[in-house]
C-alpha cells in the first residue's frame, strides 16, 4: 500500500472512531449504544437473553455544582472506567451527561448483574484531593421477555430507571408492564389536569382552626378538591404530585389563592383563611406578586391571609427573602407538617414564621403518659414567638392533652371536617350561638 493510501485509511478509521465514541470518557456513545443493541438483538441465540440497563448517577449535579465542572468531568472518566470493567464482553456506553447504557447477553439474572454495576461504584472516588461518594440507580429490561425491539427496550429500561429513582434511588429497578401503564396514566392525567384548570373544575373546602381553650373559630384552612366530571370529588393526593412534577401546580395554586381570598371576604373580619403553598409554587418566579394580585383582586386585607409552607420549599434562601417580604405586608406564615421529613429546630430560627403546625402523626400517637414531643414543640414555638397548632385532632382525649401541653390552636375531625364554601356562614353562626363556648362538643 502506498503511504498516502495508508494515511487516508488511518484518517478514515479515526473519523469513524470519533463518530462512535464519547469524547470525554472514551466509551462508545449513544449512537453506538443503539447500533450495538440492534446487533445483539439480531444475533442472539435461542435460550439466550439480551439485557439493557440504563444507569444514572443520583448526585452528579451536586458534585458539579459544589466542586466545579473540571472535577465533575474527571469523576465521569473514573466512573466510566469502573463500569467498563464490571462484566467481560458487556458493552458500556455513555449515553448522556451522567447516564450510562449497558448491553450484555447471556443467561444470568439481570438483577444480580446490575447490582454488580452499582457495587462497582460503592468505593469512594478521589478526584483532585476530593473524596467523592457516588450513588447511582439502574433500570433494566430484557429481550425477548420484555420486547425484541431496540427502541422499546431502551424506553422500558428508562421507565424502570425512573421508577427506581422515585422509589428512593441507589437501587436497581426491573421493567414491568405496570410501569408502562402508569406512564400512560401520568401522561393522560397531565392532559386532563391542564384542561381541568382551564375549565375551573376545582373547588375549595374549608376546615376550621379553633382556639384550644375556648373553641373560638380563628380561621379556615383551604383544602383543594377536584370536581372530576366522571370520577366525582377527588382529594389532593390523587393529583397534587402530578401537578407538582409537571409545574401545573403554579397556575392551579394561583387559582386557589384567588378563590380563597375572594371567598374569605364574605366571612367575618376577624377570621383568616390559610392557603397551602407547594414548594414548587413558592420557588416559582413571581410568587410574591401573585399573592399580592390575589389580595388586590379580592380586596381581602393581607392580615386575613395566611400561607402554609413546608420546610422543603422554605429553606432556600430566595424563598426566605420572598416570605420575609410577604410577612412584612401583614400576611402570616405557617410551617405545615412540622416533625416530618428533616425539619429541625435549627432551621426554624432562620424562617419567618408565625405558626407551627404539629403534624397529625404526633397527635395520633398522643397518649396519657406520652406527650413529651408535643409539649417540647409547643415550648420551642413559644420561645421563638410562634403559636402552635395541632393537626388531625380526632378525639376529646387528644384535645384535653393538647390543652394541658399549652397548644394554642387545634384543627381536626373532632372539631369539624372540611366543609364546602357555601356552608361556612352556617357553620360560623351555629358555633357562635352555643353559649359559654364555641363548639357543641367542648
Ligand atoms: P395538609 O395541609 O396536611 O392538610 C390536612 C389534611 O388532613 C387534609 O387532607 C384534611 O382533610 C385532613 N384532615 C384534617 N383533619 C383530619 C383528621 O382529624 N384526621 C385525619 N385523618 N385527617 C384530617 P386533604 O384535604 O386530603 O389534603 C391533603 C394534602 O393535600 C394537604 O395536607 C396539603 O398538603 C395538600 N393540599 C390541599 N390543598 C392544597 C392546595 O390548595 N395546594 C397545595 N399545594 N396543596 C394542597
Ligand atoms: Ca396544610
Ligand atoms: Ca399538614
Amino acid at each position: 500500500m502506498g503511504s498516502d493510501i495508508t494515511e487516508k485509511y488511518n484518517y478514515e478509521r479515526r473519523i469513524l472512531w470519533l463518530a462512535a465514541t464519547d469524547g470525554l470518557t472514551g466509551l462508545p456513545n449513544r449512537r453506538t449504544f443503539g447500533s450495538e443493541l440492534s446487533d445483539a438483538l439480531g444475533t442472539v441465540r435461542t435460550g439466550e437473553q439480551v439485557l439493557v440497563g440504563i444507569l444514572d448517577l443520583d448526585n452528579f449535579k451536586s458534585v458539579n455544582d459544589t466542586l466545579g465542572h473540571p472535577v465533575g468531568d474527571k469523576l465521569l472518566i473514573s466512573v466510566a472506567a469502573r463500569l467498563n470493567r464490571v462484566v467481560d464482553g458487556a458493552m458500556c456506553a455513555r449515553i448522556g451527561g451522567d447516564e450510562f447504557g449497558v448491553v450484555l447477553r447471556g443467561t444470568g439474572d439481570g438483577g444480580e448483574v446490575f447490582a454488580r454495576y452499582l457495587g462497582a461504584l460503592r468505593e469512594p472516588f478521589f478526584v483532585r484531593g476530593n473524596r467523592i461518594e457516588v450513588r447511582a440507580s439502574i433500570g433494566y429490561a430484557s429481550s425477548p421477555a420484555d420486547s425484541e425491539d431496540a427502541d422499546t427496550l431502551v424506553m422500558s429500561a428508562d421507565l424502570a430507571l425512573y421508577a427506581a429513582k422515585s422509589a428512593g434511588k441507589n437501587r436497581v429497578g426491573r421493567y414491568s408492564p405496570v410501569l408502562r401503564a402508569r406512564a400512560r396514566e401520568r401522561a393522560s392525567a397531565l392532559q386532563e389536569l391542564g384542561l381541568a384548570i382551564e375549565s375551573r373544575q376545582f373547588e375549595l373546602y374549608y376546615q376550621p382552626q379553633v382556639r384550644a381553650d375556648t373553641g373560638r373559630v380563628e380561621g379556615f384552612e383551604a383544602l383543594l378538591r377536584w370536581n372530576h366530571p366522571v370520577r366525582g370529588v377527588l382529594a389532593p393526593h390523587i393529583f397534587i404530585d402530578v401537578a407538582e412534577e409537571t409545574g401545573l401546580i403554579v397556575p392551579l395554586g394561583l387559582q386557589v389563592l384567588h378563590m380563597a381570598c375572594a371567598e374569605a371576604t364574605t366571612w367575618p373580619d376577624d377570621t383568616y383563611v390559610t392557603v397551602n403553598v407547594s414548594p414548587v409554587q413558592l420557588m416559582s418566579s413571581g410568587f410574591g406578586s401573585a399573592v399580592n394580585d390575589a389580595l388586590e383582586a379580592s380586596g381581602l386585607s393581607s392580615k386575613r391571609l395566611q400561607l402554609e409552607i413546608t420546610e422543603t420549599g422554605a429553606v432556600e434562601e430566595l424563598a426566605v427573602a420572598e416570605l420575609d417580604r410577604l410577612r412584612a405586608t401583614g400576611i402570616a406564615i405557617a410551617l405545615d407538617d412540622f416533625g416530618t421529613g428533616y425539619s429541625s429546630f435549627e432551621s426554624l430560627k432562620k424562617l419567618p414564621l408565625d405558626i407551627l403546625k404539629i403534624d397529625r402523626s404526633f397527635i395520633t400517637e398522643l397518649s396519657e403518659g406520652d406527650s413529651a414531643v408535643v409539649t417540647s414543640v409547643v415550648e420551642v414555638s413559644k420561645a421563638l414567638g410562634m403559636q402552635s397548632l395541632a393537626e388531625g385532632v380526632e378525639t376529646a382525649d387528644q384535645l384535653r392533652l393538647l390543652r394541658t401541653a399549652g397548644c394554642e390552636l387545634v384543627q381536626g375531625y373532632y372539631i369539624s371536617r372540611p366543609i364546602p364554601a357555601a356552608e361556612v356562614a352556617e357553620y360560623l353562626s351555629a358555633t357562635a350561638q352555643t353559649s359559654g363556648g364555641y363548639f357543641h362538643s367542648f
